[in-house]
C-alpha cells in the first residue's frame, strides 16, 4: 500500500497573497472594522482563522460582491483575490469604506486583456462559472463581454461574425474542459482570438494529477465552494482513477470504504491550507501502517 503526496498542492501565491495583505491591513487600522467582501478565498478553515484574529467576512450563499456590500457599513473592506467588478469597487468608494485591494495579479491580468479589447470596439467570449465570484467580478459592468459555462451556450451567443472578437476564461477551470470550449467556440468564430488564462498554480496542480492515472484512490482536500479543487477532482476522473473523493478534512475520511487501496494519492486546492493536506496524509499513512484498520480501531480488536 503507497500513500502518494502528489506535488504541487494546496496554497498559490495568490492565496498566500491574499492571506498577508488581509493580516497587513489589520494591522495597518487596528482601530477600526476592516471586513473581507465574501470570503477571501474559498476555504472555511482561512475565513475561520482570520476570523480569530479581528478580520470579518461577510458571505452568504446567493448574494453577489455588490448585494454584500450593503452589509458594510465602516472601516476598511477587503476585496477577495477572486477580484471585483467596477461598480463594486465605485459602490465602496460611495459609501466611503477604505479599499484594501487582495486580487490576485492573474485575475488583475485578465481583467486588463479585456478592457483593452473591449475599448478597441470588440467582444469578448469569457468562459467562466455562473455565479462564480470571479467570473461575476469579470463580466459585471463589461457591456460587450459574455459569459459562457457551457458547449450549449455558445449557439445561444449573438451574431458575433463580425466582431472583432477575443475568447478567454477564468483563472481556474479545468485544462480539458476549457481546451474543448475553445475547440467549440473557434469551429463557430474562427476568425476569433484566444487567450487561454487558466493560471500556472491552476495549471500545475491539474497536470500533476493528470500524471499519476495509475493511482486506485485520488483524495482531493478542499473547501465544496473552491472551483479549483472541484477541477482537481475532475482531472482525476478524466484521467480515469476508479474512485476520486473530496474531503475538507479527515474526518471526512472516517469510514470511507476504498475500491482498492494499493495507490492512493493525495492532492488539494489552491485554497486549502497546508495544514490540512498534511493532517489528511498523516491519518491516511497512520491508516495505511495499521493495514486499512480504521483509526481508532486496532488491529485484532
Ligand atoms: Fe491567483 Fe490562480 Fe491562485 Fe486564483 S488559483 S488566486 S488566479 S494563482
Amino acid at each position: 500500500m503507497e500513500i502518494i503526496d502528489i506535488k504541487p498542492r494546496g496554497f498559490c501565491k495568490g492565496v498566500a497573497r491574499a492571506v498577508i495583505k488581509a493580516r497587513e491591513t489589520r494591522a495597518a487600522y487596528p482601530d477600526i472594522p476592516v471586513t473581507i467582501l465574501g470570503s477571501i478565498v474559498h476555504n472555511r478553515h482561512v475565513v475561520d482563522m482570520l476570523a480569530a484574529e479581528g478580520i470579518a467576512s461577510v458571505t452568504e450563499e446567493g448574494r453577489t460582491r455588490l448585494e454584500l456590500l450593503d452589509d458594510i457599513h465602516e472601516g476598511v473592506v477587503v476585496f477577495s483575490a477572486h477580484g471585483v467588478s467596477e461598480p463594486v469597487r465605485q459602490k465602496a468608494r460611495d459609501k466611503g469604506l477604505i479599499i484594501a485591494d487582495a486580487t490576485c495579479e492573474d485575475v488583475t491580468n485578465t481583467a486588463s486583456l479585456i478592457d483593452d479589447w473591449l475599448r478597441d470596439g470588440g467582444s469578448v467570449i469569457y468562459f467562466g462559472k455562473q455565479g462564480h465570484p470571479e467570473a461575476v467580478g469579470i463580466c459585471e459592468g463589461r457591456p460587450g463581454t459574455y459569459l459562457v459555462s457551457s458547449a450549449d451556450e455558445i449557439d445561444k451567443l449573438p451574431d458575433l461574425s463580425q466582431e472583432k472578437v477575443l475568447i478567454t476564461n477564468q483563472t481556474t477551470l479545468s485544462l480539458h474542459d476549457t481546451a474543448a470550449l475553445y475547440q467549440e467556440a473557434l469551429k463557430r468564430l474562427p476568425h476569433a482570438v484566444p487567450a487561454n488564462e487558466i493560471c500556472s498554480a491552476t495549471r500545475l496542480r491539474q497536470e500533476a494529477v493528470m500524471n499519476h492515472p495509475d493511482l486506485d484512490v485520488l483524495v482531493v482536500v478542499g473547501d465544496p465552494l473552491s472551483n479549483n479543487t472541484a477541477m482537481l477532482a475532475r482531472m482525476g476522473e478524466l484521467a480515469g482513477i476508479r474512485q476520486v473523493l473530496r474531503v475538507e478534512t479527515a474526518e471526512d475520511l472516517e469510514g470511507i470504504e476504498f475500491v482498492c487501496s494499493d495507490r492512493i494519492g493525495i492532492t488539494s486546492g489552491a485554497s486549502t491550507p497546508t495544514e490540512v493536506t498534511e493532517a489528511v496524509s498523516s491519518y491516511l499513512k497512520e491508516w495505511s501502517r495499521r493495514a486499512g484498520q480504521p483509526i481508532g480501531q486496532e488491529a485484532g480488536r
